[in-house]
């Protein structure tokens, strides 16, 4: 899973699943993330920065 950041959006797609989009708005960062919907891993749609500013 890649790492999120807050700002970033996910998307369950609407050809697997129901198409809603979650906006993360905080961070712990101290375990993984694993958002899943409709039983598929989320994906993400934007982010609010490359992965070299997230850790
Ligand atoms: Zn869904």
């Amino acid at each position: 899973m890649a790492e999120v950041c807050e700002g970033d959006v996910f998307v369950c797609e609407l050809d697997e699943g129901c198409g809603i989009e979650v906006k993360v708005t905080s961070v712990c960062g101290c375990v993984e993330c694993d958002l899943v919907c409709c039983g598929k891993q989320m994906k993400k749609k934007d982010s609010c920065c490359d992965d070299s500013c997230c850790s």
